[in-house]
């Protein structure tokens, strides 16, 4: 996984990163959207669309956001 949605999401939720993601692998959560790993091609859009910065690239994941790739990651299990 590359890049993952930390829980900046929630609240918003506006979906402008689902509009632009070309694998279609963003999908809707419930408290917040998450990201397929097996199918984001890293493109790095949905982190420039997002208006509240909750989408990382995994390796500029702050600290306190550790949690989110397995968070990301369970909701496709
Ligand atoms: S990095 Fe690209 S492929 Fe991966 S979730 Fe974001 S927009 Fe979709
Ligand atoms: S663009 Fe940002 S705030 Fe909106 S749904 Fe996607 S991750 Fe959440």
């Amino acid at each position: 996984m590359a890049y993952v949605i930390t829980s900046l999401c929630a609240g918003t939720r506006d979906g402008a990163c689902l509009q632009v993601c070309p694998k279609d692998c963003i999908h809707d959560a419930g408290a917040q959207f998450v990201i397929d790993p097996e199918e984001c091609i890293d493109c790095g859009a949905c982190a420039v669309a997002c208006p509240v910065g909750a989408v990382f690239d995994e390796a500029d994941l702050p600290a306190e956001h550790r949690a989110a790739p397995d968070l990301n990651r369970a909701f496709f299990r």
